[in-house]
């Protein structure tokens, strides 16, 4: 079950999920409702499951769209089964079962009542169980491994009810590289997909490459003097004459007012720093150092560029965040080219 929720992190949805299809991908998982519709209406006939985000008001769209919702608790399911009871086919849910998340999903004390309970759902069936697990790129393995036993205590009594659940659902990304026996019938993996993993540096694991890079344009330069600020509030002034390259791009295009006076972008293969605070279309490099920048060179902002690359880690780390953040804070005015490896 490949995760293309937020716009597959920064991806573009419709095109990763077309991807993933072709590749024989058959299940998929969206955050909400809104991003499961939009992908059915580009024409992606995967199944699709919503992790997040349900309320009663969504069960039409639903039905309309072919989406199967995780159930957290038993609010929904008076008006799901409602609707349901005109369909043809009993329609599937996926059941969550919070083993340590602390977010969504019943506890496991009360799971035993649901189960109790869902026979009087008669339309509706029981495609799949699941759980999230809250630290499997963390350093301990404790945690996990405690949620991966209550999980399979769970399943265990589902199994001496006699209930048959075809998809049994546990591992993201680090626990499908990391924890085997979170594997069950199906995983689910988001960032792994892209590229990226955020294990802890004991774990080796190096088959995974970036799928995305980002390129950006120099729009101006300027040659400044010593004393001479850059950008607003003046947080970078010119210790020396220095040239200065402006980039269309800025935070309103996922490039975080985080990376100001820190981050570096790629110039002929060479690290350019960023210059004062990014503003929210533009952001500025010193090339002082760099031989004969032009306008219109490429810049790189994320990937290889000659014998230098600019990953996401190493973005999230001069920003103070993960990978994650910053993938999928790519704005959505920023063009996506596809182009086959
Ligand atoms: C986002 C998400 C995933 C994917 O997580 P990654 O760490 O990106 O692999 C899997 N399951 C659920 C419930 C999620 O919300």
């Amino acid at each position: 079950m490949a995760v293309v929720k937020a716009n597959a992190y920064g991806h573009g949805a419709v095109e990763i999920s077309r991807a993933l299809m072709e590749l024989g991908i058959s299940n998929l998982a969206v955050a909400s409702v809104q991003e499961g519709v939009a992908l059915r209406h580009a024409g992606i006939t995967a199944d699709i499951v919503v992790l997040a985000d349900l309320f009663d008001e969504h069960c039409d769209d639903l039905f309309a769209y072919r989406l199967k919702p995780v159930i957290n608790d038993l609010r929904l399911l008076p008006t799901l089964a409602k609707k349901a009871e005109t369909a043809q086919h009993p329609f599937p849910i996926h059941l969550k079962i919070d083993t340590g998340m602390g977010r969504l999903g019943f506890p496991p004390s009360e799971f035993e009542r649901v189960l109790e309970a869902m026979p009087s759902w008669k339309s509706l069936t029981i495609e799949g169980l699941m759980t999230h697990l809250a630290d499997s790129d963390g350093e301990e393995t404790g945690h996990t491994e405690r949620q991966l036993e209550l999980f399979r205590t769970m399943l265990d009594g589902c199994k001496r009810r006699g209930m048959m659940v075809p998809m049994i659902h546990a591992a993201n990304s680090a626990a499908l590289i990391r924890y085997p026996h979170s594997h069950f019938s199906l995983v689910r993996p988001g960032i792994a997909l892209y590229g990226y993993h955020t294990l802890p540096q004991a774990v080796q694991y190096d088959e995974l490459h970036p799928i995305l890079s980002l390129r950006s344009t120099v729009m101006q330069l300027r040659t400044i003097k010593p004393g001479d600020s850059i950008s607003y509030n003046r947080t970078f002034i010119a210790k020396r004459p220095s040239i200065i390259a402006v980039l269309p791009i800025g935070y309103a295009d996922g490039y975080s007012r985080k990376l100001s006076n820190k981050g570096y972008v790629l110039i002929k293969g060479r690290r350019a720093p960023v210059v004062g605070l990014v503003c929210m279309d533009m952001t500025m490099v010193d090339v002082t150092d760099l031989p004969s920048v032009r306008i219109g060179d490429a810049v790189t902002v994320i990937g290889r560029d000659g014998n230098d690359a600019i990953w996401v880690d190493e973005i999230a780390q001069w920003s103070g965040t993960i990978p994650y953040e910053v993938l999928c804070a790519i704005g959505p005015r920023i063009p996506r080219v596809y182009t086959s490896p």
